[in-house]
């Protein structure tokens, strides 16, 4: 009776997990080699373009990252809060 219950019970569930935990991995190895992780995921890093020169320390800052200030109705460009505020007490 008992035997029974192991063969026709316990015995295929356990088989079925094995089985299943098997294919799993063999489908995960086959994802993960068809398809190497893109580049495209990363945010692209912004290079180039138009670099703003900044008038203290002669730093290159992108406009999208400096800090910006607009004296005598032209933008200026600095690396950093400190170089905007000694360019504004000169
Ligand atoms: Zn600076």
């Amino acid at each position: 009776m008992i035997r029974a219950f192991f063969v026709e019970f316990v015995f295929p569930c356990l088989l079925f997990l094995f089985v299943r935990m098997i294919l799993r991995n063999m489908f995960a190895s086959m994802r993960a080699n068809a398809r190497p992780r893109p580049a495209a995921d990363r945010p692209p890093i912004q290079s180039g373009g138009d670099l703003k020169r900044d008038p203290v320390c002669g730093t290159y800052v992108s406009p999208a990252a400096s800090v910006q200030r607009t004296i005598g109705g032209e933008t200026v460009h600095f690396c950093s809060e400190q170089c905007s505020r000694r360019y504004a007490a000169r």
